[in-house]
This record gives C-alpha cells, structure tokens and sequence, in this order.
C-alpha cells in the first residue's frame, strides 16, 4: 500500500465509498466527479501505478476487463454500449497513479480525443 494513494485508502477501507464489486484481486466503485450516468471505477487492491507497470502477460488486465463487462450487465448498459478507459501518464491525463479502469456508459459518448 502506497500511504498517499487515494485508491489504496479506498481499498483499505480508510476512506469509505460503497462498493459495487470486490472480489480477491479488484474492488469497483462509483467515479466521484461522474462523466456519464455510469462511471465506475475498477482498481487492483495492489498499488500498481499504471498500466505501464503490469508485467506483460499478466492475467490482471484480462481480469479487469471481466470485472468492467460484468459491471456493465449489473449497471444495463451491455446491450446499448459503454467504453473501457484507461490513461496512461500525463498526456491522458492520468490523475491517480493507481492503475484504474473507468467505465463509462449511459449515454452516447463522444468521440474519443
Ligand atoms: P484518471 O484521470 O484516469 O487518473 O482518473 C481518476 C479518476 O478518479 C477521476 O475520474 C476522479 O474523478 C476519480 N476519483 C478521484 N478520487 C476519487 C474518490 N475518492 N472516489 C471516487 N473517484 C475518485
Ligand atoms: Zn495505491
């Protein structure tokens, strides 16, 4: 656990925030500043800072990606779409260097950019 990380607080459970997955590996939960009717955030409960350190061949990424489609179906957004994010660095705007997978549905999203 990072001691200044925002996620690995929320993971730990010293800053409260209703879950809408865990599991042994990840916990979900809902984006504080929402940029679609569903924003969920998938975070591995290790502290990885981004997707540039998961080791290639890891099995976490496949992980999360099975974790965000399944919260897809639970928030009923698999039948009329929704995007998978993840931002890598300053360029994407990364905010949190705790490796995140945000996603993002409800409504018709914009055009990437
Ligand atoms: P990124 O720009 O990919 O690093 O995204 C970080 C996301 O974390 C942003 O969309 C923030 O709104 C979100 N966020 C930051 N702090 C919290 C928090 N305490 N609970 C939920 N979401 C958060
Ligand atoms: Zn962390």
């Amino acid at each position: 656990m990072a001691t200044d990380c925002v996620f690995c607080k929320i993971v730990s459970g010293e800053i409260k925030t209703e879950l809408v997955h865990q599991d042994g590996d990840v916990v979900a939960f809902r984006d504080i500043h929402p940029r679609a009717p569903v924003h969920v955030l998938v975070v591995p409960r290790d502290h990885v800072p981004g997707v540039a350190e998961v080791p290639g061949g890891h099995s976490l990424i496949g992980h999360m990606v099975a974790v965000a489609n399944l919260l897809a179906k639970q928030e009923k957004v698999a039948g009329s779409g929704y995007r998978l994010v993840v931002n890598q660095g300053p360029d994407s705007g990364q905010e949190v260097r705790h490796l995140h997978m945000h996603l993002l549905g409800g409504k018709r999203l914009g055009p990437m950019g």
